[in-house]
This record gives structure tokens, sequence and C-alpha cells, in this order.
């Protein structure tokens, strides 16, 4: 009891005027506080746990548009409101199932349906497998060999790149445009190896592009069954594979983007938004991706509130509804935003995990690059050493063409895809400090363009 007491009261008679603080001062208390008083992962642990995975128009994603509203509502900010928007609504439906037959063996495969897909038949599918390791392979192929048959694309994300990122992107689009694919060539549908490394025993799920022309019934399996099932293949090439799913696209929910915000002293009209996305894939509770972000998000207020720092400009926590499958929330975001003229200076969002933090990416014109470089000395001692072009996030890319410098928050990016669109992405794989300090490492950042400007 001791112990608290003490540390209420060093806050509070530490509650400074910040400007009469060096800037290393307040970036020090910045991670002070946070490493010893936020709140972000007992909110994380309350959303995963009590809520859990919250795919866009499902019961879950309302709950967790009115759990964070009611914590902002909490905390007190000048302003918490909500943003309505139409979002997609894809069902998985109930059990899914997939074997793969050799010589009469069944060998069950566990399996999940890719977002948007379509279902099989009630009975299932089986058929034969075709599989191809890339593209080029693909294009080798004639119609008739694939017609009727399960393409089965095996393309491993490469693991010799450092930027998990970078083998991600480059494997994605099997995910993405395998039905689509298997569509063209005839096929009775497609199975795609998870974008995860080669040790994973999660099938991943995740978006497909045009749906509509997606016609066949698409599922993941993990890594390792991607590797189990092209052995066997080797040895039969005739063998079968069977799956049975039950998704469905209903039509279009009414949901939210849920906003908070604590008012500008000198330049309201200014907003630096710091945000994530609330939604998450339904296979698991989105605890990294992406309601890590979304936590980090309301801390980044909070600990302005908490330590009597009073922005210049507006700070604006924005949960942006449906980055998986849609990202109608963000475009509705920036459509409003540009009809009632709202300048963002920045806009911040971490949606790459919960993890280390190691910097930021930034998109922005050249003036304000050279202002984040020059703070890189400030920023150097919290082990934030990558600030430059980067990737950002797809909830902020739309206000780009607003004049917002965009920032996307860069943790290690080496254990994302050991949980990304699975069923890993738990409570229990995220650590409080490594979240804490990506917390901080955001309020630290908003710190600074708040009084200096971009
Ligand atoms: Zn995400």
């Amino acid at each position: 009891m001791r112990k608290i007491i003490t540390l209420a009261v060093l806050f509070t008679v530490s509650s400074f005027t910040y400007a009469q603080q060096t800037d290393s001062a307040v970036i020090r208390s910045i991670y002070d506080y946070t490493l010893t008083q936020s709140d972000c992962y007992k909110n994380l642990d309350y959303l995963c746990n009590k809520i859990g995975g919250r795919l866009s128009g499902s019961e879950n994603a309302e709950k967790a548009v009115q759990y964070t509203k009611s914590v902002m509502e909490n905390y007190d900010f000048d302003k918490v409101y909500l943003q309505e928007v139409m979002v997609p609504h894809w069902v998985r439906g109930e059990k899914e199932e997939g074997y793969f037959i050799n010589k009469k063996t069944k060998t069950p495969v566990r399996i999940c349906a890719l977002g948007g897909s379509i279902a099989t038949p009630k009975s299932g599918i089986q058929a034969q497998i075709i599989e191809v390791k890339d593209l080029d392979e693909l294009k080798k192929l004639s119609k008739e060999k694939v017609k009727g048959k399960i393409l089965f694309l095996n393309r491993p994300m490469n693991p010799k790149h450092i930027e998990t990122f970078k083998a991600y992107s480059e494997a994605g689009y099997q995910r993405r445009d395998g039905a689509r694919l298997a569509s063209r060539y005839g096929a009775a549908g497609v199975i795609v190896r998870s974008l995860g490394f080669s040790n994973d025993p999660s099938p991943h799920t995740g978006a497909m592009n045009d749906t509509t022309e997606a016609r066949v019934p698409a599922i993941a399996i993990s890594p390792i069954d991607a590797d189990k099932l092209s052995e066997e293949l080797k040895k039969n090439p005739s063998l079968e594979f069977y799956y049975k799913t039950n998704c469905q696209t209903l039509p279009d929910a009414k949901s939210y983007n849920v906003i908070g915000e604590i008012k500008g002293s000198e330049f309201p009209d200014e907003i630096i938004l710091v945000g994530g996305h609330l939604d998450s894939w339904d296979l698991a509770q989105g605890a990294h991706d992406d309601g890590a972000g979304c936590m980090q998000s309301i801390e980044v207020l909070r600990t302005f509130q908490k330590l009597g720092i009073k922005p210049k400009r507006t700070i604006r926590a924005v949960m942006f509804m449906n980055e998986e499958n849609g990202t109608k929330g963000a475009l509705k975001y920036a459509e409003e935003a540009k009809e009632k003229k709202l300048k963002h200076l920045a806009a911040i969002e971490s949606d790459a995990g919960g993890f280390t933090p190691r910097g930021f990416g930034i998109d922005g014109a050249k003036e304000a690059m050279d202002k984040i470089a020059s703070w890189k000395t400030l920023l150097d001692d919290y082990d934030l050493h990558e600030l430059g072009p980067g990737g950002t996030g797809v909830d902020i890319g739309p206000l780009k063409a607003q004049g917002a410098t965009l920032l996307g928050f860069r943790p290690d990016s080496q254990r994302y895809f050991d949980i990304h669109h699975s069923t890993a992405d738990n409570f229990d794989r995220v650590s409080k400090r490594e979240l804490e300090l990506g917390a901080a490492s955001m309020s630290a950042l908003v710190y600074l363009i708040d009084k200096y400007g971009l």
C-alpha cells in the first residue's frame, strides 16, 4: 500500500507544465509512467478474454465497440464518439473438416476457410490434388489438367528475409488470389499453404481479393501440414483430399469506428491521430492483430492526461472497424475527414503486433522526414533506431491524399507470422512489457510531433 501511495504522490508532484521541461525529461516521464502504471495490458486482457475474436458484423465486434467506447468515456477524454459504417458480414459457420485419403487411410488435417470464401456443398468436396510451388509452375499447367481437381498452392514463406513482412508480401498472393486462379483453371477447390514459417502447426485465415471472381471454396492448411501433404503426394500423386466448409456471406451490417480525443490548446483544428483496428479474425482473440494497437492508442491519450501534458494539437485515438476484410472503417473515416475539411497533421498506426519496438516507418514529405530524423538522438535511448521511409498502415493510408504524414509503428517482426490470423493470436502470446514499451514509444513520438509540428 505504502509503495502505491508513494508512486501516486510522485506522479502528482511531478505533474509538470511540460513546456518547462527538456524533451528528454518528458520522454523519460512518459516511459516511467507507462512502464509502471499503464492500463493497456489490463484493457487488452478484457478485450481478448472477455470478448474475444471480433470479425466485422459479429456480435463480438459490437461488444468491442461498446467496450472501447466505455473505456475512453471512463477516462474522461474530451470527446468520445462512434462513427457509423456499413461493413461486410462473413461468417465461418460451424465445424470445418478436412483429411486426405491415401490408399483408403484417412489422415485428418486442420483446415480453415479463407475470409470471404464460399462454402463447399453440404457433402463436401473430394478430389485429386494438383500441387504447384509458384505462379510459374501454375502457368505451365493446362486447364484440362487442373479441371475438377483441387489446386494446392504450396509456396513457403522465404525464411532468408530478415524482415518477415517481406516474406509475407512475396507469398501473400496465394491467399489473396488463390481462389481466383483456381476458378480460372476450372478447379473444384483450392488449398493454400498458410502464411507462416515452416514449423507452424496452425492454419491461418485472411482476406481474399475480389471474391466475386473466386467461385471455388478456399481453405488454408498449416505450413507443417502443407509439407506433410507434399511429401505424401510425392509417394502417391493420385491421393485425394476431402474438405467441408460452412461459411457464408450475410448482408452488410451496421458497425462503427470508435473515436476518442483530447482537444489541442493552441491548434485544436490540427489532428494527430493514433490508431489500430478493432475488428479481428475469428479463429482467435485478435490479441496482437490488432487488439494491441487499439489499446496502445488509447494509452497514448491516457498518458498525456495522467501526466498533465496539455497538447497544443488535438490528439485522437481511432479504433477502425473492418480492416481485415474490407477496410470500410478506414474509407468512411477518410471520407468524413475530407467532407469536414479536417486537417490531419500526422496519423500513426500500430498494426504490426505488440512486440518489442524498433521504430516507425514514415511516409511523408521530405521536411517531415527530416524533422522526425532530427529526433533520433532522443529516441535512440529507447531502442527506437528505425526512423525512415517504410510501411505505415492500411487504415491511415487514405489520409495521405489529405496531406497527413503517415507513420507505422514498427515492432520486431520475428514472431508476428507465428500468430497472424491463426488460432494462436491470443492474449497469452502478448508480453506486458513489450506492449507497454510500444505504447510509450507512440506517446513519445506524439509528444514530439505535437510540440514541434511537422
Ligand atoms: Zn491487423
